[in-house]
Parts: C-alpha cells; sequence; structure tokens
C-alpha cells in the first residue's frame, strides 16, 4: 500500500539528525583501506583507519602505523601499543568502551620513518572527518607529530604536554609517545601525571563514578 504523504512526513522527524549531515564511520574506513592518495599507498600492506568505540568522548591520536600494525591492520599492537593499553587499563579505559585510536597517517612510511608534510597533508582531511563523526569530547595527541599536525608546526611536545588546549571546541591534552617512553623510561611518570588529568576530565565532564584503580 503506498504512504500517504502526510503521514511520512512526520517519520522524518524522529531520524537522528545526524543520520542526514554525517558520513557513517564504516563508509569512511571503505575509502581509507583503498586509498592511494600518497606514496606510502605503494608500499603498505594494510591502510590502518583506527579502532575502538564510535561514539568514545577520548580519542588518541598517533603519528603512523609501525610495522606490527602494517601487518597485523590494527593500530598499536606493537610495543608502544602494549604500553598504551597499559596506561588505559591503568586509566579504567577500554578500547571498546571508552576510547577511539587512530593516526596522523593511516599507512606505514617504510622503516618507520617519521611521515612527511606531503604524506600528511593528504591524508589530514581522514582524520578531520573521523573528529567529526566520532565527536569526541577529548583529544589526546601522542608525540610531536600528532601534536604538530593538528596545533601547529611551532608547538614543542616538551613543553605543551600535560596542558590542556583547545582545538575547534575541543579539549587536547598532548602527551609523549608510548615509544619514547620505551626509549626512555624517566618519562613514565610525567606521562601519568598527564593521563591522571585525562581521568580527571573525564570524571569531571562525562562519568562521574569513572572507576580507575588507580586514580
Ligand atoms: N605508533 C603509532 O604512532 N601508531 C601506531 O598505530 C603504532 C605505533
Ligand atoms: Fe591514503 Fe593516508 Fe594511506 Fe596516504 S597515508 S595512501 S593519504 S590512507
Amino acid at each position: 500500500m503506498l504512504i500517504p504523504f502526510s503521514i511520512f512526513i512526520p517519520c522524518i522527524f524522529f531520524l537522528p539528525p545526524e543520520i542526514f549531515l554525517k558520513m557513517p564511520l564504516e563508509t569512511l574506513k571503505s575509502e581509507v583501506l583503498s586509498c592511494s592518495k600518497c606514496g606510502l599507498a605503494a608500499t603498505r600492506h594494510h591502510a590502518i583507519f583506527g579502532e575502538g568505540f564510535s561514539h568514545a568522548e577520548v580519542m588518541i591520536i598517533g603519528e603512523a602505523p609501525g610495522r606490527d600494525e602494517d601487518l597485523g591492520g590494527r593500530p598499536f599492537i606493537g610495543r608502544s601499543g602494549q604500553l598504551l593499553d597499559k596506561i588505559l587499563e591503568a586509566c579504567g579505559f577500554t578500547r571498546e568502551g571508552h576510547v577511539y585510536i587512530s593516526n596522523i597517517v593511516k599507512c606505514r612510511p617504510p622503516g618507520n620513518r617519521d611521515p612527511e608534510i606531503n604524506e600528511r597533508e593528504a591524508c589530514f582531511p581522514y582524520l578531520l572527518k573521523q573528529i567529526e563523526i566520532i565527536d569526541p569530547t577529548i583529544l589526546v595527541l601522542l608525540g610531536a607529530t600528532a601534536l604538530k599536525s593538528l596545533m601547529g608546526q611551532d608547538m614543542r611536545i616538551t613543553r605543551e604536554r600535560g596542558n590542556w588546549l583547545e582545538w575547534n571546541g575541543k579539549l587536547v591534552m598532548p602527551v609523549y609517545h608510548p615509544s619514547a617512553l620505551l626509549r626512555n623510561p624517566d618519562l613514565k611518570r610525567p606521562t601519568w601525571e598527564d593521563f591522571k588529568k585525562i581521568v580527571y576530565k573525564y570524571r569531571e565532564l562525562i562519568d562521574a563514578e569513572h572507576y580507575s584503580a588507580h586514580c
């Protein structure tokens, strides 16, 4: 039976407004997985889109996939990722329930070199769309590449880490990259202080009951 127009129209108003505005995360993901907008496409095994809770209030942004990620097809699964998981666990956060994890560039630079400016520029629109879709309250920037790409080339991780910054109405916390902690264990203590600030802010703005065994 045909639905009379007068009945059909009001139904539209029950649909959440986001579905008219936002591209679904899965659509963006399939675009990234087949992307060849920069030279990194030629040497990658997998483009690594990101993973976690698609409505996360905390989004963690790293630099670029490494060897383990390139082969495994997931972000932060090598040594840095294992350390990141320990830090998240100490905060009471899980990948599935609290955070979304992605990178500035989605494909591995050969030999783990720093991503070049043209590669970062080619990939950046994907991250912007991811942030728009996930719409987190807090962005955690892991290391200098993430900090400079989002907040400006003049930013210094040694100076800005642990300070709340603001980007497009979102709170931003720059922290040392876990790989820096693996190279220099002295950075673990200040980094834990920075993550405690994230947990306190999470309790203040998102969930007053949030449980963490360590802070
Ligand atoms: N380092 C990063 O910055 N990102 C990853 O996904 C893995 C290691
Ligand atoms: Fe595309 Fe980004 Fe991979 Fe370059 S790094 S090929 S822009 S997904």
